[in-house]
């Protein structure tokens, strides 16, 4: 005996059930399995919805990357990892360079392209194991779990060089971007997370300061 999982006109599965002796369904038996069906479909559709609200809870509605509160949650437990293992952890801080002017002369719709875009080359260009966020309007974060300060720079170099030969086309126009990077690595005498993310910040201070398009290692 088979019913269809349904909810709003929409199937999502079928239900079937055998007897384990010959006999013959009743209409009461499709009744019952109807029931259990319905109830069934409902249970799955509120974990979808349950699981759909807590990946947005996570997610940055315009990127799609992670988004702040959730990077921050899982920096800490990395960095708490970090310090009980003293295993390596580096940061890196991106800020898309003169990103006022590309809103100014564009549009803030062809800004929002942009960083779309810059979202999706970068969460490619990092590992599985690495993870990218929206830390600010324009900022982007990357946490680097075991990874050094001088292969952090690499990942570093890897995003600079692809952001920079990246063009985005809204329409005729071509709009391309470069980025600036602060990177800093985990060490004993640091004792918070804020500590290292703060380095971070500064390096990408200098990179700024040092004319942009470019790396610094705090
Ligand atoms: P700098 O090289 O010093 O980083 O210059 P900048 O112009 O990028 O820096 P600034 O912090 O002055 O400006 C950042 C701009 O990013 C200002 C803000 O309007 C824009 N911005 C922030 N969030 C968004 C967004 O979600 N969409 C768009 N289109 N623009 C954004
Ligand atoms: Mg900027
Ligand atoms: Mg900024």
């Amino acid at each position: 005996l088979y019913t269809p999982l349904v909810i709003s006109n929409k199937l999502f599965g079928v239900v079937g059930v055998g007897a384990s002796v010959e006999r013959k369904f009743t209409p009461k038996d499709l009744h019952l399995l109807e029931m259990f069906a319905q109830q069934a479909a409902i249970a799955i559709q509120n974990a979808h919805l349950y699981s759909e609200a807590q990946r947005l809870a996570i997610t940055d509605s315009l990127t799609g990357l992670y988004n702040r509160r959730y990077f921050m949650e899982r920096a800490q437990n990395e960095f708490e990892r970090a310090c009980r293992y003293g295993s390596p952890l580096s940061i890196i801080m991106m800020d898309i360079d003169h990103f006022k002017k590309i809103n100014d002369t564009y549009g803030h719709l062809v800004g929002d392209r942009v960083l779309q875009r810059i979202a999706e080359i970068c969460s490619k260009k990092v590992r599985l194991v690495d993870f990218i966020a929206r830390y600010g309007g324009e900022e982007f974060v990357v946490l680097l779990p075991e990874t050094t300060l001088r292969n952090a720079q690499l990942v570093a170099q890897r995003l600079r060089k692809v952001i920079a030969r990246t063009v985005t086309y809204v329409g005729k126009k071509r709009v391309r971007v470069t980025v600036s990077l602060g990177v800093a690595e985990m060490s004993a005498e640091i004792k918070q997370l804020d500590t290292l993310l703060s380095h971070a910040d500064t390096a990408l201070y200098h990179a700024k300061a040092g004319g942009r398009n470019r790396i610094i290692l705090y």
